[in-house]
């Protein structure tokens, strides 16, 4: 039999023998056995097998350290031999004594990674090793084709079985920041060399034990490559030469979006592999796969809570009810979903280029500050014409607040007003809330406007032009109410003496002028409950809910001694004083008789006095 023939038996036999082990045997114990078996049996030094390492793009010795090695000349003749597929016979690289001729191997499966070994031949062995080799190339290919896809599908499983285990994970969370714990603390199991970041965006709420870095859209040469990522929804991989690093991208991508960028880096400059690239992809795929079912199950949850909110609100302002019931009631909706305290209502006067603030407002609106704040938002909001929404509204107008939403009134296109939302806290407001409050507005819009308007129209009815006191019906109906549920009350009539001569010696503009000022020294002096009355002419009234007749003649008698010190030009009150009480059966027409009939006794004992009902020439001065 010729040598080859031998040869070639001897190593089928090996080989054989080997890949029946290969399911069973790790990767390490294959290959000791193949060395200790070529060793043996073709009775060649194998010196050593080298094996392309796809992450740092180079050929790294995966059999036990060799001494007499020059391992640069070995790497060379390596790569060349590799290049030309051409086994390569060696001068330099490796010679221990006794060896006649050494030779580098290339190895390259069908089943990557490609490697080579190297091999010296004995002095003794047989000179036509040329043939020899080039068999146990094939061999060597044959078997490690093998080793290696049985090792890839290994690898493959293992990748699987840990992307199967984490969606499962990733899934059974409901909330976004478990689920970004998840995805660091998996990561550094599985590549605890690497350091990992989530750029995320800026209305993430900071968990501070997580690396989460904000995410900037920028063409910065420094964010370009994760700004790709993100806009793309590839992932992207950057060498940082300054850095001395790799670094990849995979953009958290749902079916709706991108979350985020899962930054990886590595501690040196690396060659991602394409397997390990495709796993980063499909384990940022899983992660934001599962962070967009927490978002759209929030939101979703948000979403109806929001819907919930608004259908409560518009039904209860449905029915008919007062200005300041519904903004009593829109007031509540707004300080439960926004968590503040300032919130005002702004009715805007367009004809009149005046605002009146609304009841509900809270007090600030009030203010000299809260006024000069409303005036220039209107303006603002005139200007703009849309919703405003700040973080950092301080700055501009040094204004107790830092957050401030402006929502206008419209209706038909047209502002009729705005409704203010403040808080201290800087940037306090969610980009949400403003939206939902919006809505809430705009669904308010309508009630609110309408019963601004019957307010306004109730008051015109009930308001006396000249003086803004009552008018005289409106008194009536009042003190009716009153008689109906109350047990007493008191009215006093007030008659300007000697109006005419005011009249005709400064005018009748004096004369209105007069009138307004006795209404004002009565606002002056009413008591809370009070309701005051242009009678007639210069005739005015009060009426005292729940006070006795000497109530009415104390308040009576208050007001008119300030008018006869204060009225320019001066002037002095008549005044007659009446009540009811429960005992009596009595009527509105009654009181004021009976009213009437004590101020003309008044002006009948000399004027300037009060006189209280049924007390003849009994004048208090
Ligand atoms: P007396 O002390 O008896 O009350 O004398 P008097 O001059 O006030 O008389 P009387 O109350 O009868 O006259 C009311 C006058 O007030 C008549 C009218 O010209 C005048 N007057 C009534 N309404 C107005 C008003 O709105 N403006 C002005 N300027 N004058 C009015
Ligand atoms: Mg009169
Ligand atoms: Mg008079």
């Amino acid at each position: 039999m010729s040598v080859s023939i031998q040869w070639q038996e001897k190593l089928r036999s090996i080989f054989f023998e080997l890949i029946k082990e290969v399911p069973t045997c790790s990767y390490d114990e294959l290959l000791s056995r193949l060395i200790m078996k070529l060793q043996d049996s073709l009775k060649v030094s194998v010196i050593v097998i080298y094996e392309h390492d796809d992450w740092n793009n180079t050929f790294k010795q995966i059999t036990s350290q060799m001494l007499q090695l020059n391992e640069q000349c070995l790497l060379r003749d390596g790569n060349l031999a590799i290049h030309q597929n051409k086994i390569v016979r060696v001068q330099e690289a490796f010679n221990p004594p006794g060896t006649k001729e050494a030779f580098i191997i290339p190895i390259t499966p069908e089943y990557k990674p490609s490697s080579f070994v190297g091999l010296s031949i004995p002095a003794s062995c047989d000179p036509g090793a040329d043939k020899l080799l080039l068999l146990l190339k094939n061999e060597l290919e044959h078997f490690m084709g093998i080793v290696n896809y049985f090792r890839g599908r290994r690898d493959s499983e293992s990748r699987n079985e840990f992307l199967f285990y984490l969606t499962t994970r990733f899934y059974s969370l409901t909330n976004k920041n478990d689920i970004l714990i998840e995805i660091i603390n998996s990561l550094k199991i599985r590549y605890p060399k690497f350091t990992y970041y989530l750029l995320l965006s800026q209305d993430y709420q900071v968990d501070h034990s997580l690396p989460v870095k904000t995410i900037e859209y920028s063409d910065d040469e420094t964010k370009r490559v994760s700004t790709q990522a993100f806009i793309s929804g590839e992932v992207q991989l950057e060498d940082r030469v300054r850095e001395k690093n790799t670094c990849l991208y995979a953009p958290l991508k749902g079916s709706q979006g991108v979350y985020g960028v899962l930054q990886i880096v590595t501690p040196r400059v690396v060659n991602f592999p394409d397997e390990e690239i495709e796993f980063m992809r499909q384990f940022a795929n899983a992660a934001g796969k599962a962070i967009e079912n927490v978002t759209l199950y929030s939101y979703s949850k948000r979403l109806i809570s929001d819907l919930k909110m608004i259908n409560d609100a518009t039904h209860q302002l449905n029915s008919n009810l007062k200005l300041s019931e519904i903004t009593a009631i829109v007031k509540q909706q707004i300080i439960d979903t926004c968590r503040t305290s300032q919130v005002g209502f702004i009715y805007y006067l367009e004809e009149e280029g005046k605002f009146d603030i609304l009841p509900g407002s809270t007090d600030y609106h009030y203010s000299k500050q809260g006024r000069q704040f409303t005036k220039h938002m209107l303006d603002e909001l005139e200007w703009k014409k849309e919703a405003i929404f700040s973080g950092d509204f301080k700055e501009m107008l040094k204004l107790p607040f830092c957050s401030v939403m402006v929502i206008p009134m419209l209706n038909s296109g047209k502002i009729h007003g705005m409704v203010t939302i403040m808080h201290e806290e800087a940037y306090y407001f969610s980009f949400e809330s403003f939206k939902l409050m919006q809505s809430l507005i705009q669904h308010s819009t309508l009630a609110l406007a309408n019963a601004i308007l019957k307010d306004r129209l109730e008051n015109a009815v009930i308001t006396d032009y000249l003086t803004t006191l009552y008018s005289r019906n409106y008194l009536d109906e009042k003190i009716q109410l009153h008689m109906a549920t109350a047990d007493r009350g008191a009215l006093i009539l007030f008659d300007i003496d000697d109006f005419k001569m005011v009249n005709d010696t400064y005018g009748h503009n004096t004369g209105d002028d007069v009138i307004k000022q006795v209404a004002e020294i009565i606002k002056i002096n009413l008591g809370n409950d009070d309701i005051p009355a242009r009678w007639g002419g210069e005739e005015l009234a009060i009426y005292l809910p729940d006070a006795t007749v000497d109530d009415g003649v104390q308040l009576a008698t208050q007001i008119r001694k300030q008018a006869e010190t204060t009225t320019n030009p001066l002037i002095t009150l008549s005044c007659g004083v009446s009540t009811w009480t429960n005992n009596t059966n009595d009527s509105v027409k009654e009181l004021f008789i009976r009213a009437d009939k004590a101020l003309y006794e008044a002006k009948s004992v000399g004027k300037n006095c009060v006189v209280k009902e049924n007390e003849r020439k009994n004048s208090i001065k």
